[in-house]
């Protein structure tokens, strides 16, 4: 079976658990005379996490939605308007912030040009036209098929916000992955954004867990949200211990993904009745449009999950691959094999 449902799916290392039997623990949740965490495992993973973004401080948080959403919940209040594209994770997944009974924020939206560049004339048009209290932005974007906003563009978007005083979020739930495909630092892309949160669970291979960067002020404020939303952890170095081996060694391999990610496109491009858009395989993550196979997106990866190959349904008309650290070049050359025959099958 080759499971290309999701880079979560990475599982810690040997070495990842036996770290936590070692490491310094302490309550997470009771703050030092710093205004830190008690825990010093779970303090190291945030001191290392802001020496790489270059934010003034860090936050643990259990998963990227809380992590995200105590950011907007931080920046904004009830009512206010935040610029989002329509496709983008915390509008179209996570949710809560713009639900009436929940955060009770209003999305407001910009555009992204054929699926791929964020629309800088769309966001002027929010930001001349609403009062926002906050923008978003997303890198690499998940259901646009892991594409990069490149430094220039964030830097324009950055600039723009703080030349009106809006805050800027950064959904970087895969920020390492933009990083390997635009070959900058982790610091380059956060400097245009004030406040970032990035996953530790996905592509880098910890277990659990997120980070929110930001200023040091930022981050006093959003420890009380966090706390005020369920999310002190106690002794959360049991998850920082991994995320620790996970940042210090898996940034640099994040690039076998990408290259077997583009390995499957090669593979499957030029197959009948499916589509990829290649410009939008830029990292681990290929999006496939399959409506004329007949099929639904769910109908689909039902049926070629029998074939030995598993992918997830993103709606009626797509379906997603994403190569992660288990994916080697013999899975890619599988999944190719698996995709193509079970397309003909299809089709005859
Ligand atoms: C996975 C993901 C999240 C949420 O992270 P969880 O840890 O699953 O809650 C947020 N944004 C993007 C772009 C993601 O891919």
């Amino acid at each position: 079976m080759i499971d290309l449902r999701s880079d979560t799916l990475t599982l810690p290392t040997e070495e990842m658990l036996s770290s936590i039997q070692a490491t310094p623990l302490g309550d997470e949740g009771r703050q030092d005379e710093n205004g830190r965490g008690e825990d010093p495992t779970t303090r190291e993973l945030e001191d290392l996490a802001s020496a790489l973004t270059g934010k003034e401080s860090a936050l643990l948080f259990s998963s990227g939605t809380l992590a995200n959403h105590t950011a907007i919940m931080t920046h904004c209040k009830r009512g206010d308007r935040i610029a989002v594209d329509e496709n983008m994770h915390i509008y179209r997944s996570e949710k809560a912030a713009f639900m009436d009974h929940f955060g009770g924020m209003k999305p407001v939206f910009y555009q992204y040009e054929n699926g791929l560049s964020l629309d800088l004339n769309s966001l002027d048009h929010l930001i001349d036209n609403m009062q926002l209290g906050l923008i978003c932005m997303e890198n690499t974007h998940n259901f646009l098929g892991g594409i990069c906003i490149p430094p220039e563009t964030m830097a324009k978007v950055y600039q723009r916000a703080m030349a009106n005083n809006i805050p800027v979020h950064l959904d970087g739930a895969r920020l390492f992955n933009a990083c390997t495909q635009l070959k900058v630092q982790a610091k380059e892309l956060c400097q245009y954004t004030d406040s970032l949160m990035f996953c530790i669970s996905k592509g880098l291979g910890a277990p659990i867990g997120s980070l929110l960067c930001g200023s040091k002020e930022f981050i006093d404020r959003a420890r009380e949200v966090k706390k005020l939303l369920g999310g002190n952890m106690r002794q959360s170095g049991i998850i920082a211990a991994p995320g620790i081996i996970a940042l210090k060694s898996n940034i640099h391999r994040l690039q076998e993904d990408h290259k077997a990610a583009k390995q499957i496109l090669q593979g499957i491009q030029d197959t009948k009745r499916i589509k990829v858009e290649p410009d939008s395989v830029q990292t681990n993550i290929i999006i496939i449009d399959i409506q004329d196979t007949g099929l639904t997106g769910h109908e689909f990866s039902k049926a070629i999950a029998k074939k030995g190959l598993l992918m997830n349904a993103i709606d009626d008309e797509t379906v997603r691959m994403v190569t992660y650290n288990k994916t080697t070049q013999e899975d890619a050359v599988e999944a190719i094999r698996i995709f193509n025959s079970f397309v003909d099958e299809l089709t005859k």
